[in-house]
């Protein structure tokens, strides 16, 4: 009959496994010599009888406690023929401690690795092969209390009895591996010792000083020797690592456990929390924490823009040239509008359809790839869990301006983190502020968070006048706005909306890897959400304002007389030269195109051929060279000249007298102060709507005022070489848009979650009044500084 004995930390499940093998075969034993009672059972192992004693639980082996001296001494005496470790499989780090004791005694084992259900509860996944490969014994997952794997440990038992294996032995640290072989064989030399326990075993107890033997060598004769070896082994230790060699064995057979379970043990969220923990120790520190979170929002334009404005979307298969994002929209757009040119006749509906529509559409959508990737890193630090720590390291600072931890959340919604967001989610996030004054300040002070619509604005006259500089450019508009933010929010709780502060409770979610899925499903949703608004709200606010700006009509009757005359006189002028046919009745409208497009394509044959070489000798012309036809050439110039110039003038006449062009008239001599022409005051009641209108707006006001040219060019180039812009002006419109009146969405957003019309009306007065005492100031001081 064999003889198994049960081993294991106290709570492991050994009675559990125990009762389970035996069934009610069990009797009560004591051990002899002691009080500690025993029990015995007995089992049928695929027809083997075997007895199975179940020892007391003990967290180690040293002779310390009467328990842990019974469990010993009944292994060492009573040699089992196999043991059974009792592992709890949810706290394997401390069980594997008393594995590593076990192991130390070199007798057969096996280990039940059980309760590996509240393992997986907690989220450790346990490599039972590889913790069997470490060990070099079998190493049998368990449920006891579900009676599962039970019989699979049966069986291990049975093959190890067979095969006698015995477990590899304890690899301790490095002074200890060092002094063990040579006491180990002067421990061979007493047979005594030697007899009882295994040698290696007996050389790390007497390391130890464990009592029972040194008592054990008191007995024994001449033993100078050994305690020689004894105490050098101890010098050399303590030599080594400056502790006793009893603490160096203790940590030694920790650092075995903690390695081995460290090396099995795949942990899962859960358990990532210890890792969360070490990251969050640099993360949320008081210094570090700050600078990081600087450092990340500065990636984050980088990203952005190098992602959205880079050259890297091959034009052809063969991968010579390249364009971005960006340049393929705008393409796209630019060849809509053509095509409305092309094949559209009514000045009305031709007007509507390329300048109302695809113009303003198209700059807004223009602005998508920014959008998305602005959306794409948002989504990636929210799914990593940084965003969480956001609002921690920011509870500190926000609570001095009135504000608290979570606010963070709405301002970050709103944009907080840069040019992406929007103000419409970001009011309806303070719903997680339990605190009503706590909340009201947060949705007052939201607006101002760079949101995603004020984005094409920012992107479009950065690109005009500060193109060499956009990081830092946007990397000061961040924070910009949060100055605006922080300094309402004080004062609103100092003057407006007074009360204590509640005091803050966040839970901080464990760091994982975003899925590459999520990531995408996410930043897609929003990207559609703001298409869905370019597309709706957008389209028919851009309808609207278009009509404000092309009604009422002026009569076009002094003008064309106008061109009619120099077109006579153009005619009379080039009567007698080659090029005559060219400005015929039906050529003329060809050739000014021809002229505003010299390196369009054309048929090389007929009138056409010659257009071209006209159009060649006008460039050449224009260039300050020579031409070999110098009247007709001349006199062209002349013309179109002259007929641009008046048409252009009466295009602006046209918008002066449209109704938007009345209202931002009668409001420039006030806008004059903060350096914004009446074309900047269109588009920026446009803006009150929806920030989104502000850049289409402003493209249909200045492009309306230059419509000589086919292609529009895109906003950003016509501003950069219109001599009243400059960097002063484009940077306190910046500023302006910046915390101007929240769009209509947002206000309706603001009475839903206020319940009150009076704090949307309060939101943009206030905002519209700051932004332009603002504007007004930096536009005055900079006029000093800046010719
Ligand atoms: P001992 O102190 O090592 O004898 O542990 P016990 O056998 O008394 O078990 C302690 C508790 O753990 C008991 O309530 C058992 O029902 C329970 N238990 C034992 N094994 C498992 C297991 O594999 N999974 C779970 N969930 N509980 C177990
Ligand atoms: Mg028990």
């Amino acid at each position: 009959m064999f003889r198994i004995a049960v081993a294991g930390n106290p709570n492991s499940g050994k009675t559990c496994l125990f009762n389970q093998m035996t069934g009610s075969n069990q009797r009560v034993g004591n051990y002899p010599g002691v009080t500690v009672e025993f029990i015995k059972g007995y089992a049928d192992f695929s027809n083997e009888k075997v007895e199975i004693v179940d020892l007391p639980g003990t967290y180690s082996l040293t002779a310390y406690s009467q328990e842990e001296i019974v469990a010993r001494d009944f292994i060492v005496n009573e040699r089992p023929d196999v043991i059974v470790n009792v592992v709890d499989a949810s706290n394997l780090e401390r069980n594997l401690y008393l594995t590593t004791q076990l192991l130390e005694l070199h007798v057969p084992m096996v280990i039940a690795l059980n309760m590996i259900d509240v393992a997986e509860k907690k989220g450790h996944t346990i490599d039972a092969e590889k913790l069997s490969a470490i060990l070099g014994i079998p190493v049998i997952p368990t449920i006891a209390s579900r009676n599962k794997g039970l019989d699979k440990l049966e069986e291990a038992c049975l093959q190890t009895i067979k095969d006698k294996t015995l477990p590899k032995a304890v690899t301790y640290t490095h002074e200890l591996q060092h002094v063990l072989p040579e006491l180990t064989e002067i421990v061979c030399g007493y047979s005594e010792l030697c007899g009882n326990f295994p040698p290696r075993w007996a050389a790390v107890k007497l390391l130890e000083d464990d009592e029972v033997l040194l008592a054990k060598m008191k007995e024994l004769k001449s033993t100078e020797n050994l305690e020689k070896a004894v105490q050098a082994a101890k010098a050399k230790i303590n030599a080594h690592s400056n502790e006793d060699s009893n603490t160096a064995v203790v940590e030694a057979r920790y650092g075995f456990a903690a390695g081995a379970a460290k090396e099995v043990t795949h942990m899962s969220d859960v358990s990532k929390r210890m890792l969360t923990d070490h990251i969050d120790r640099v993360v949320c520190n008081r210094v570090l924490g700050p600078l990081i979170l600087c450092a990340v929002v500065y990636l984050l334009f980088e990203f952005v823009f190098t992602c959205a404005e880079g050259n890297w979307i091959p034009t052809s298969i063969t991968f010579e040239s390249f364009t971005s994002p960006v340049g393929v929209l705008e393409s796209l757009f630019e060849w809509l509008s053509a095509l409305t040119t092309a094949h559209v006749t009514t000045p009305w509906l031709q007007s509507l359809l390329s300048d109302g529509i695809i113009g303003s559409v198209g700059s807004v959508m223009g602005f998508v790839p920014l959008i998305f990737f602005m959306f794409l890193f948002i989504a990636i630090l929210e799914d990593s869990g940084y965003i969480a720590r956001v609002a921690f390291i920011m509870d500190r600072i926000l609570r001095i301006f009135g504000l608290q931890g979570k606010s963070i959340l709405a301002m970050i919604v709103s944009g907080g983190l840069g040019a992406g967001g929007c103000a419409v989610p970001g009011v309806m996030a303070t719903r997680t502020l339990r605190e009503e004054k706590d909340r009201l300040i947060t949705i007052l002070v939201a607006p101002f968070m760079n949101c995603g619509a004020k984005m094409p604005v920012y992107a479009m006259l950065i690109a005009a006048f500060f193109a060499s500089h956009r990081g830092l450019m946007m990397f000061s508009l961040w924070l910009i706005s949060w100055a605006f933010a922080l300094c309402c929010s004080f004062c609103l709780r100092k003057f407006l909306i007074k009360g204590e502060q509640t005091p803050f409770v966040m839970e901080l979610p464990v760091y994982h890897v975003p899925t590459f899925k999520g990531l995408l499903m996410d930043t897609w949703h929003r990207t559609y959400m703001f298409i869905k608004k370019a597309a709706t709200i957008i389209l028919a606010i851009s309808i609207i304002m278009w009509a404000l700006m092309y009604y009422p009509r002026l009569n076009t009757s002094s003008l064309d007389k106008e061109i009619t005359t120099a077109t006579q006189t153009l005619r009379a002028e080039t009567a007698k030269t080659a090029y005559a046919p060219l400005f015929a009745e039906t050529e003329l409208d060809k050739t000014i195109k021809a002229a505003a497009n010299p390196g369009a394509e054309t048929v090389q044959t007929g009138i056409e051929k010659q257009r071209k070489e006209f159009v060649k000798q006008l460039e050449a012309y224009k260039a300050g060279e020579n031409p070999a036809t110098p009247s007709s050439v001349i006199a062209f110039n002349k013309y179109n000249e002259q007929r641009d110039q008046k048409e252009n003038a009466f295009a602006e006449k046209q918008l002066v007298y449209s109704f938007a062009g009345r209202l931002g008239k009668s409001l420039a001599p006030v806008s004059k102060l903060a350096g914004f022409s009446w074309r900047e005051n269109i588009a920026l009641i446009g803006g009150f709507a929806a920030k989104e209108v502000v850049l289409g707006t402003m493209g249909t006001a200045y492009s309306l005022g230059r419509d000589s040219v086919d292609e529009p060019e895109p906003l950003a180039k016509i501003i950069q070489h219109d001599p009243s812009w400059n960097k002063l002006r484009a940077f306190v419109f910046l500023i302006f848009i910046m915390a101007y009146a929240p769009c209509i969405v947002t206000l309706v957003a603001i009475k839903k979650e206020t319940g009150k019309w009076r704090w949307a009306i309060f939101s943009t007065a206030y905002s519209t009044t700051l932004a332009f005492i603002v504007a007004t100031i930096i536009y005055q001081v900079g006029l000093l500084f800046y010719k």
